[in-house]
């Protein structure tokens, strides 16, 4: 008798194949079944922790008390960054992400207080925006910083997309290790979107056309980036060695190396953050 139904009949009415070799094929089954499920659930669990971020905290640079650039500059820093950023969070809003500013009005907001504000997230990355100084006025072009290899593909594809589009000199990816990138645990980014000291791209930064131009690079490159996973972190922190280019910033640093009554006071103002997200959220 060959295979067919009468076959099938005879082997399932065989009580050998019935009593051992039917609740075997069943067991196996199962346990394949559920490897399965577990190895898509923990993989659709990686990619989506790793590929996607779903918030971005925005950082408009300065604020407040401190105006950024450098001495005798004519445009304040603090204005057209906090500009830029606004309009960063319009357009990243309207593309279904999340997002956090670190201040939203002309405030002085210590750099810790930054870092805390972006280490209550989750799912996210870090985007501090910045406008250039330098004592030569010729001095032109858009930089991105990074401070890990996290970063660094970040930065990459916003440099990238800003290149695309605004005429300017490309000063390409740098590393640096300013506060706020380094004490982030999320991938940051640090954009310097032109030269406030260069009388050219000062006045196009006193354009409302060219800060949102810039903006809508920055948000083209950030939602690039979420159909990507980030490396995973490479140990390439050089402590003890900071690498600023101007007075200013190297200023704004040392604010990490504050007494500790200071740093406490900045700690609490984190927390208060922390527990009242609410008021940086928006
Ligand atoms: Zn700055």
């Amino acid at each position: 008798m060959g295979p067919g139904p009468d076959w099938t009949l005879v082997r399932y009415a065989n009580p050998h194949y019935a009593t051992k070799f039917k609740p075997m094929f069943i067991l196996f089954r199962q346990i394949l079944v559920t490897a399965v499920a577990f190895v898509f659930a923990v993989t659709a669990g990686q990619v989506r922790a790793e590929n996607s971020f779903s918030m971005v905290v925005i950082d408009p640079g300065h604020g407040g008390s401190d105006p950024g650039g450098i001495p005798g500059q004519m445009v304040p820093e603090k204005t057209v960054a906090l500009d830029t950023a606004l309009r960063l969070q319009k357009l990243l809003r309207g593309a279904g992400l999340r997002t956090v500013m670190t201040r939203s009005t002309d405030i002085f907001v210590p750099l810790s207080v930054r870092s805390a504000i972006a280490d209550a997230e989750r799912d996210a990355i870090f985007v501090s925006i910045h406008y250039n100084a330098s004592p030569r006025s010729s001095a032109h072009g858009i930089e991105t910083y990074s401070e890990n290899n996290r970063g660094a593909v970040l930065a990459a594809r916003i440099q990238q997309e800003i290149i695309d589009r605004v005429s300017t000199k490309n000063r390409g990816t740098r590393s640096a290790e300013y506060y706020v990138l380094r004490k982030c645990r999320l991938p940051a980014v640090l954009v310097e979107c032109g030269f406030l000291t260069n009388p050219t791209e000062a006045q196009l930064a006193l354009t409302t056309a060219y800060r949102e131009q810039i903006a809508e690079q920055i948000a083209a490159g950030i939602i690039e980036q979420r159909q990507f996973a980030f490396p995973s972190l490479a140990p390439t922190h050089r402590s003890g060695h900071l690498v600023h280019k101007n007075k200013n910033h190297r200023k704004i640093v040392d604010l990490e190396h504050a007494k500790p009554p200071f740093w406490a006071f900045c700690k609490f103002l984190g927390s208060y953050q922390i527990l009242f997200p609410a008021f940086a959220s928006s």
